[in-house]
Formats: C-alpha cells, structure tokens, sequence
C-alpha cells in the first residue's frame, strides 16, 4: 500500500551563513519582454511577477514573500491551487477521520452548555479548507438537534481563496449559493444541507458581531512570518532577494541595517538566535480577543507550534513532500509553526487563555476512544476498521500528529473564575471544567 501522506508538521533546516543584502534598493534592469505563459518547472508566472518587483525595489521581508506566494490574487497558492487532501500537497486532521471534526463540534456544544446556553450562537471558522470540519461538526449539531432545538445557530466562514470557497460551498450547501447577496458583509451566503444559514466572507472584521465561537485549524501557520537573526552587529532581518549568481533564482539576505520590524518584534529579553514573528496572527488574536470580551464566546486554535522555543520553522510542502520554499512560488503550500507564546500575549489579558495542551492529550479528554470503540462496534466491514484505526493513530500517535499538534483557547474570564467569588465564596456552585483541557463532563 502507499505510504501515509505527510502532514506539515516535520522540521525544517536552519539556513546557512546568510548574504547581506545591498544597501540600497537597486535601479529597475529595465528588462522586458517577460514570457506570457506559466512556464514548466521552476519559472512560475508569481516567480516572474516577483522577479520584476525585486528588480524594480530591492528585497523584500519574508512575510511579503509568504504573504504573495499563498494569497496573491490570481497567483496564490490557496488562491489557485489549495492542494488539501490525500490527492493535494499536505493532509489535514479533519481530511484523515471524521472523529476529529465530531469531537471539536462536541467541544463547541459543551462550552456552550458551560456558559448557560445562550439563545443564538455563531460559529466563525477561519480558514476552512474543504469544509470537511464545519460539515462534522455540522452533523454533531443535528444529532444533538434536541439539546440545541431553541438555539439559533448560523456558520460564518472566513476564507480569502476563491476556490476553495467554491469547494466548500459545494460540500456544504450542495453548491447552491447566493453570491454578493445585498444588505451583507458577506461575499456568499446559502444553507446547509441540515438548514442552517452559512456565510463567507475574507476577513474577520466583516463578519457581524454577536456571541460568538471561532475555530481555527491549521489557519495561523499559513500567515505570513518576519524572520530575524542575530549577528554580532546585533538583529537583522531576514528578506528574500534575487540570487546574483543564478539567473531568475530567489535566495535569502540579511537586511543592511536594522528594519523597522526588527525595532518592534524582538524583545530585550530575546535568548535565541533565529527567531520567526507573525504579526497578522497577533492582530487576528487580539480581534478575537475583544469580540469575546465584548460579546461572549470562545475561540478555539489548533496547529502545530511551540511556546516561544523554536527558531527555524518557515518550510513548503508541494505533492505531500518537503519543497524548497523559495523554489517555484504559488506552487506549494508554505508554513511556520505557531508561537502559542506569541498569541497568549497577544490576548493582551482580555481573555483568559488554556494551553497549548497536545493533541492527543486534549482528543483523550474528549473521549475519543470511546468514539472509536463506538465506530469500530457499528460497523462490520474490515476496510472501514482499518480506516478508523488508521485514522486514530495517525491524529494520537506521538511520532504523528499526536505531540506536535496542539490546542489553544481564549474564553471570557468568567468562564474560568466567578466575577464574585472574592465575595461570596460558596453562594455559587462551582464552574464546569473546560472540556479537552480536562476531562469531558456532559450532562
Ligand atoms: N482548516 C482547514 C484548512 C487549512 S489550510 C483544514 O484543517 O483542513 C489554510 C486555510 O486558510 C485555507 O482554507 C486557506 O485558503 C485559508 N487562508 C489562508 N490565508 C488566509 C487569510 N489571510 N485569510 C483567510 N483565510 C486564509
């Protein structure tokens, strides 16, 4: 049989030595005549896009690289290309068994049992790939359609790449769907095949306000990072320049001098060498963080990642292989780990933060091996055993997914300390644990 297809989580190689880079941006070449056809290999038409940008205003940090290589409007990788799935370039929990995506719904339902069942609730997915997970745990919600019978769930759905909008559109609604509906922030709007209304939309900030639970899986890995190296003339960043030696090559530089992102990213205390930043990841938590403080909710995260320790993450993946990331650009999909430290900050206090607790640790405490056992008794052919079984070591195993990958959560202070428990101790009962970062209590 083939062999597993890889997830993004494998380590990557610390650069070398670095160039620096000139100190001024150099003149335009001038050169014209770029070929207008996507050339085979190497030459993409974002390598010759970028190509003309460098020649024309010098290096650039490696999150504007990252940024145009995953998102540019006609050349992105998710724009265009979104390889997720067995068939793609990298394989994603909820794309391996649908265990996951029915625990994370479980998750959702047993927060929202935990702060008293509001009346209405939205649940915000950033980055939903396929649409593999909201449609797990969209089934959840119809099992449990009796529990949440007077709640009035709507799904809202943050993706920047048009194709994948449409893949999920189709797996969700059947592809019936309204798009630029008037009177709405959204971009796209139809209802799911259990009846509930679904929304797109490209940034957090037009999704509309109101109690609400976000999700992100696999999402702040894909934003762009700014890499950092010390040297003995102190930080400097790290930029992406085009190799003198090699015509139509990228490769990295140093900046000359310090950037201003240097200025603000690297903090006094800073012991490490290589040290990567992700400033969107930080404004998108911090988003979260007053909408939850504001209107109630929670936010889930799961990726793989660290807490502050790691240095050199920033790697691509193209065809379920490790790929060079300066190598044909819009190809391959790129990533860095998540600095859970980063995001904890970044919260600014507003909410309270759990985790990162790992991933089989947090899909113990939901009880998935009562759902496996569950499955495996339900069904009776041995190719549905293998898959579960397959599935379950895949997202559990240590050397798989089960230590790298990690959760987080942001919840409204008094989901984890009564308001007035300096005061009067024992007038309330006590708060229900947080499900996944103990032990799942449903009543
Ligand atoms: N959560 C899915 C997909 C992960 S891939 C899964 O686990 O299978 C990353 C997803 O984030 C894709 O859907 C991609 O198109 C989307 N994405 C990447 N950058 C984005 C951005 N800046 N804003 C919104 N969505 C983005």
């Amino acid at each position: 049989p083939p062999s597993p297809p890889r997830t993004r989580e494998s380590g990557a190689k610390p650069p070398s030595a670095l160039p620096t880079a000139p100190a001024a941006a150099r003149p335009s070449s001038g050169a014209g005549g770029e070929p207008e056809t996507e050339g085979p290999g190497r030459d993409t038409a974002l390598l010759r896009h970028l190509l003309l940008k460098l020649r024309a205003t010098g290096p650039v940090t490696v999150a504007e690289y990252m940024r145009e290589a995953l998102t540019n409007p006609g050349q992105g990788y998710y724009t265009r290309r979104g390889g997720i799935g067995e068939s793609g370039d990298f394989i994603t929990s909820p794309e391996i068994t649908q265990v996951f995506g029915e625990l994370i719904g479980i998750w959702f339902v047993s927060e929202w049992i935990a702060m008293g069942k509001p009346k209405a609730f939205q649940l915000v997915e950033l980055g939903p790939g396929r649409g593999t997970l909201t449609d797990d745990m969209l089934r959840v919600f119809n099992q449990l359609a009796s529990l949440l019978s007077k709640c009035d769930v709507s799904i809202h759905l943050v993706e920047v790449s048009p194709k994948l909008s449409e893949i999920q559109a189709l797996q969700l609604t059947g592809g019936k769907v309204q798009s630029n509906p008037e009177d709405s922030s959204a971009y796209m709007k139809g209802v799911s095949k259990t009846g509930i209304h679904i929304s797109w939309y490209r940034d957090i900030q037009d999704v509309p306000p109101g109690y609400s639970f976000y999700l992100a899986h696999e999402f702040f890995d894909a934003l762009p990072i700014h890499k950092f190296q010390r040297t003995e003339k102190g930080w400097h960043e790290v930029l992406v320049d085009i190799d003198p030696e090699v015509p139509d090559q990228l490769r990295f530089v140093l900046s000359p001098s310090r950037t201003p992102a240097t200025e603000i990213f690297i903090q006094p205390e800073e012991t490490r060498d290589h040290v990567e930043v992700c400033p969107e990841a930080g404004v998108i938590i911090q988003r979260l963080a007053s909408r939850i403080e504001e209107d109630g909710g929670a936010a889930l995260v799961a990726d793989y990642g660290h807490d502050g320790t790691k240095t050199d993450t920033f790697r691509g993946f193209r065809d379920h292989k490790l790929h060079d990331v300066l190598t044909a650009p819009g190809t391959a999909d790129l990533t860095a780990d998540v600095d859970f430290s980063y995001l904890r900050k970044m919260a600014q206090g507003r909410t309270a933060t759990l985790g990162p607790i790992k991933q089989r640790e947090f899909l113990k405490n939901m009880g998935i091996d009562v759902r496996l056992q569950v499955l495996l008794q339900n069904s009776h052919d041995t190719v549905t055993h293998k898959q579960l079984l397959h599935g379950y070591d895949m997202l559990m195993n240590p050397k798989k997914m089960g230590d790298c990958f990690n959760f987080f959560a942001l919840l409204p202070h008094q989901r984890l300390v009564h308001p007035d428990k300096k005061h009067k101790r024992e007038s309330k009962s006590p708060l229900p644990p947080v499900a996944g970062f103990s032990e799942l209590l449903m009543k």
